[in-house]
């Protein structure tokens, strides 16, 4: 099982369940433990999914940018 949470930041991510922190995009480390689990998904594949859809409900779908394309 996976888990998406929310960075400070805004960000969403996603964590394999058992995993103990997960770095952001922003460089901050997150403590899966402490994080407000927003939802959770059966595979990787799903939880990647389930976060654009946090990212386009926040940011708008026309300035969504895909993690290969930050810098
Ligand atoms: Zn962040």
């Amino acid at each position: 099982m996976y888990l998406v949470f929310r960075c400070n930041c805004g960000r969403a991510n996603y964590a394999r369940e058992g995993t103990k922190q997960k770095k952001c995009v922003c460089g901050k480390i997150l403590k899966i433990k402490d994080r407000k689990i927003l939802k959770k998904a059966p595979d990787a594949d799903t939880a990647a999914e389930l976060i654009r859809e946090l990212q386009e409900e926040k940011y708008g779908g026309a300035v969504f940018t895909t993690a290969d394309k930050i810098r």
